[in-house]
């Protein structure tokens, strides 16, 4: 019965090839994707993973809907693979500077990707993530590209973007304003999340022109926005997707709603007190472009919007930020790693220890110990930096990784020779092995 239970969840999961599927296709419903040679392949690279991750994620949206539903989905392994999966560590990484560069695969991420996945001589597969703080893509158009450059079957389960948490926020909020993006694409991203009612700067703007003076829309932003009656309209909470193309007519939008009562367009607050929460899908002050130096970003207009604020109203503005190196992402990330074990091996305990492989000292290493020290973490998060991104050799990061190493092919070598060592020494001590089979291993663990 268990095994019927499996094949219709299974079934319920669609696998496309990488080369031809695009982001509808992916909206559509659980879906993996894999790179078109491995297509008649059962069991390609990282197809248990991408199949049971993808199940993972869509299993805790679920859960967020419906709060009533307690028990496990499974108490039964799914079909396990040639090489031993384990639930005792699970890796998280990073992806620009770490697995790609340029958009082009960093070399010894493909080999990394094989050692997770079975090609190692441990003869086990350890679970993995990917967190990205995001360039405005969604976790479907961030998986597409990932499989076709890795070569590696993988599902948007996999992935946590800046704004993944805002998913959870559908359910708070009815009537909200999404900013930033190319045309109507956060819209879109917004209403896939589950948002009912979302309303775009746009929006705005069509129906009552003179709220941004210098900012007239094109003719297909008309096309696109949607006429309303605002008066009748209470915008519960702000949420800034991707980057805004118009800093003036969105800081005014957003600033002509944070001094409203309770989000109606045209109020104004007395207290200034009243206007609805925003939300920020990271914080990153700057970030890397082809330019030579490096280029503003949304920190850099969360940072406006509350200077701003504070010149107008004399009233300090609270914004909320998503993203590493915020602790939120890495609690998602958590709660996602646990889900996919309660699934897969009937735990309901996220798996003992995490490492998170990034290149970025002030967001992936500054959140990963963060977090690992907070009281929202119930397990172990180990910070590991690679010198194959923003990281200059010979500096010394402002925020100290656990483990420095060349490449995310090292990081995972480190992160297994030190699981393997933890497991000779319980073993030693159990009387399993030798003493010295346990020192062997930890003596095996490459040193800095
Ligand atoms: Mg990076």
């Amino acid at each position: 019965m268990a095994a019927a239970a499996q094949n219709a969840n299974a079934a319920r999961i669609r696998r496309l090839s990488s080369m031809d599927a695009n982001r509808q296709d992916l909206i559509g419903g659980p879906t993996v994707l894999v790179p078109p040679q491995q297509l008649m392949a059962l069991n390609g690279k990282g197809h248990d993973t991408a199949m049971t991750f993808e199940r993972a994620k869509m299993h805790l949206e679920e859960a967020v809907t419906s709060s009533e539903e307690t028990s496990p989905r499974s108490s039964s392994p799914c079909n396990l693979p040639q090489a031993t999966p384990t639930d005792r560590y699970a890796f998280a990484f990073d992806i620009d500077g770490v697995l790609i560069r340029g958009g082009k695969p960093i070399p010894a991420a493909v080999e990394a990707m094989k050692m997770l996945n079975g090609e190692n001589p441990y003869g086990i597969k350890v679970p993995y993530i990917f967190v990205t703080n995001g360039g405005g893509k969604t976790e479907e158009e961030r998986c597409i590209d990932l499989s076709k450059q890795l070569e590696l079957e993988v599902s948007p389960g996999q992935f946590i973007c800046g704004h993944t948490p805002m998913r959870e926020m559908a359910e708070r909020y009815h009537t909200v304003l999404v900013v930033g993006g190319e045309g109507e694409k956060c819209r879109e991203v917004a209403e896939g999340y589950g948002f009912k009612d979302v309303v775009t700067p746009g929006d705005i703007i069509k129906t009552k022109q003179d709220v941004t003076p210098f900012r007239k829309l094109t003719e297909q932003e008309w096309k696109n926005s949607r006429n309303r009656d605002f008066s009748k309209t209470k915008i519960e909470a702000i949420f800034v997707f991707a980057d805004s193309r118009d800093w003036a007519g969105d800081q005014q939008i957003i600033l002509d709603l944070l001094m409203s009562k309770d989000g109606q367009l045209g109020s104004r607050s007395e207290t200034f007190d009243e206007g609805p929460p925003v939300y920020f899908s990271h914080n990153d002050i700057v970030w890397s472009t082809s330019h030579e130096h490096v280029r503003i970003g949304m920190g850099a207009l969360r940072a406006s919007l509350e200077t701003l604020f504070k010149a107008v109203t004399g009233k300090e503005l609270k914004t909320t930020a998503f993203g590493k190196p915020q602790l939120g992402t890495f609690s998602f990330a958590t709660r996602l790693l646990q889900q996919w074990r309660k699934e897969v091996y009937g735990i309901d305990k996220p798996p003992k220890t995490v490492y998170f492989v990034g290149d970025t000292p002030e967001s992936d290493i500054k959140g990963t110990n963060e977090f690992n020290e907070s009281e929202m973490s119930d397990c172990n998060w180990h910070s590991i930096l690679v010198k194959t991104g923003v990281y200059q050799e010979g500096t010394i990061p402002r925020f100290p990784p656990k483990k420095t190493v060349e490449n995310v092919l090292e990081a995972i070598r480190y992160g297994m020779q030190r699981e393997f060592a933890e497991v000779m020494k319980e073993k030693a001590s159990n009387g399993e092995v030798d003493a010295e089979k346990a020192t062997e291993a930890e003596n095996a663990i490459e040193e800095d």
